[in-house]
């Protein structure tokens, strides 16, 4: 079995790729919920939608968010009616918030639930949040402390961030099947994505760390930072403010305890050299996705190395 870590934009195009060369019944992803946020009334899982709606074929190529082809009427409606509408839902996306909704009310889970979207959305990877219980990453800033989407959205990620915080997380639990997972798994692999905001609340729901600090299975970290500086978003501030440095060696310290192969881009060769060790393999190819067979190559790319690394260390 092959365990993809991901947060929402720059995770899922991997998974994409990893679907396309891994058996469905062989991928789980366990996915970031500390950008959830309640909207309208509605319980919104922005990293589980985006990597729900990749596996499914329905993801805006355009937006990399949201679903394809959308009418955004009804954020519209709302604005009329004065309620906040600075983070846009699509129409056909509200359909998938209002039945999430609707079973958590019911009193199921959120990795239930979001077993039944996925399987509504004829996914056969295993999609698991990465705990049922709520975990809210918060940001302390200029303009004082924001939950992730007011910061990330709202703020366009323009102002300074003093520090992170995953509230909830130290009394949380993994979600079912996420510790049994990194047990079990072949290779880990962490998609390119926020190590701060994305992979940070993952890691700090107790017991993650710990397993993957055990796990027997190489883990392989595809960087998200390219060229010293992140592909979308604001990794590298955030790097930076965490004093990993906005580069792949901060990546590689952020990941320090768990990593066995870190993926970076060619842009990155000199870097790379530098930084390669007995105890740490970094390989080089192309990491930016825009194309189908850019995601499938660099899935295969990182199950390769994963492989390797398995047969080296037996
Ligand atoms: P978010 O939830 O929307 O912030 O999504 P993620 O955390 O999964 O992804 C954002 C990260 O992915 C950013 O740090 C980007 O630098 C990185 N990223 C986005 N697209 C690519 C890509 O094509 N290749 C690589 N290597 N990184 C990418």
């Amino acid at each position: 079995m092959i365990i993809v870590f991901t947060g929402g934009t720059g995770g899922t195009k991997l998974v994409q790729g990893l679907q396309q060369v891994v058996a469905p019944e062989d991928l789980t992803v366990i996915v970031n919920t500390g950008d959830d946020i309640e909207w309208w009334g509605l319980h919104v899982s922005p990293d589980i939608d985006s990597v729900l709606y990749g596996l499914s074929d329905l993801l805006s190529k355009e937006r990399g968010w949201g679903v394809d082809d959308d009418s955004f009427r009804c954020l519209e409606r709302m604005k009329q009616l004065g309620q906040p509408s600075w983070f846009s839902l699509g129409d056909l996306d509200l359909a998938t918030h209002l039945t999430r909704t609707a079973m958590l009310r019911a009193g199921k889970s959120l990795s239930r639930t979001t077993a039944e979207l996925a399987s509504k959305m004829g996914i056969r990877a295993r999609v698991l949040p990465m705990s049922d219980e709520r975990i809210s990453t918060m940001l302390d800033t200029a303009k004082g402390t924001l939950t992730f989407q007011e910061y990330f959205v709202r703020e366009r990620h323009q102002i300074a961030v003093r520090r992170v915080r995953f509230e909830g997380a130290h009394r949380a639990h993994p979600a079912p099947g996420v510790i049994e997972s990194i047990e079990a798994a072949e290779a880990i692999i962490f998609a390119p994505s926020n190590p701060v905001t994305s992979i940070g609340p993952i890691l700090a729901v107790p017991g993650i760390r710990d397993a993957l600090r055990r796990a027997k299975a190489p883990v392989a970290v595809v960087s998200p930072i390219v060229g010293g500086e992140a592909v979308t978003g604001p990794a590298g501030a955030l790097m930076t403010m965490m004093g990993w440095e906005s580069s792949i060696a901060g990546v590689a310290k952020a990941y320090e305890d768990i990593l066995d192969v870190l993926v970076a881009d060619r842009a990155d060769e000199a870097a790379a050299s530098a930084m390669r060790s007995e105890s740490l393999r970094v390989l080089c190819t192309n990491t930016i996705m825009k194309s189908m067979d850019d995601k499938r190559e660099l899935a295969r790319f990182t199950l390769e190395a994963c492989a390797v690394q398995r047969s080296a260390e037996a």
